[in-house]
């Protein structure tokens, strides 16, 4: 199994957001990546500089952060070229690993664009390391900077920043500092490519929570109706927790819930409501042991949306 480490620089519409192509917001102009064996030694790297085709100069807040030249990116390769090679490159069986969440997101958005994403099948499970850092090092919240993390782990920085090769090796400079241990049970699942029917839906354990992921339904409505969208198993026996705290909605994309296993203790539910580029709605629900203190604060939350509700009943 290899360890790809990868990292891409990208573009956007230099005439502002009404101009740009919404199909493809950010295009990629840069692919870096470094290939690591089980021992977390690097032994292959990959470079590719595209040439863009949407959009036709480098935005100036790019330009600010991202050294490229528009000039060596005319001398460029055609993106589907270049993605097909980094797949291939990266042989049978491999482990993604990136800095955040975006890059494995906007991989597939561009592969979509021009008709490949069959290439790289979804859902697509990879190792966010800035994350991984956070749960080594602090408290598993907290999301540093690539750069804060090599100052803190002392490693030579003498290469920059920002371009997709460099932050590549330092993004598996700072992996090579996380044990197996703190990495393996920590995947993320990306969904942009989201399950579509019943059998496709996931369903993943991680050390203190559980989530899943529902298919496509055609309004949020029926959604909230769903058996399995709002079920709240307790994430430790899969018992069905009694519901404490109905679903409610707290703004237009979150729900909580209150549940109660008998064994467990006190369950909080959450579900975020992901909407798809055709207009399809999803659910991502995490279902989550907490304490007293933070169920109260999930009644709290109810309380005040009825408050509000009820003044603006009066009101009218
Ligand atoms: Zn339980």
């Amino acid at each position: 199994m290899n360890y790809i480490v990868f990292d891409l620089e990208w573009n956007q519409s230099p005439d502002g957001k009404r101009y740009e192509n919404s199909k493809l917001p950010f295009e990629i102009i840069e692919i870096g990546a470094v290939k690591l064996n089980e021992k977390k030694e690097i032994i292959d790297s990959f470079h590719r500089l595209i040439k863009p085709q949407v959009y036709n100069w480098i935005h100036d807040s790019i330009h600010e952060v991202i050294h490229v030249n528009y000039k060596d990116l005319a001398q460029g390769m055609y993106f589907p070229k270049a993605a097909q090679e980094f797949i291939e490159w990266c042989g049978p069986e491999w482990y993604f690993f990136t800095w955040g969440n975006q890059d494995v997101m906007e991989l597939q958005r561009n592969m979509k664009f021009y008709n490949i994403l069959s290439l790289l099948p979804g859902p697509v499970t990879y190792y966010d390391v800035q994350k991984l850092y956070s749960i080594r090092y602090e408290d598993r919240k907290t999301r540093r900077s690539l750069e804060y993390t090599i100052d803190q782990l002392g490693i030579d920085k003498s290469h920059g920043f920002h371009r997709a090769l460099e932050d590549a090796h330092y993004t598996a400079e700072v992996l090579k500092n996380i044990e197996d241990e703190y990495i393996l049970p920590n995947s993320s699942i990306d969904v942009y490519q989201n399950p579509k029917k019943k059998k496709e839906e996931i369903y993943i354990s991680y050390p203190d929570y559980d989530k899943y992921i529902s298919r496509e339904f055609y309004t949020k409505e029926k959604m909230m109706k769903d058996r399995e969208v709002t079920s709240t198993r307790c994430p430790i026996c899969q018992c069905a927790a009694k519901r404490k705290i109905r679903w409610f909605m707290h703004n237009s994309k979150v729900y909580y819930s209150i549940s109660a296993c008998p064994e467990h203790g006190l369950l909080k539910g959450k579900i975020r409501v992901r909407k798809t580029e055709a207009n399809r709605y999803y659910a991502v629900k995490t279902l989550k042991l907490v304490d007293i203190e933070e169920a109260e604060e999930i009644r709290m939350k109810r309380e005040a949306l009825r408050r509000k509700r009820q003044l603006k009943r009066k009101l009218v």
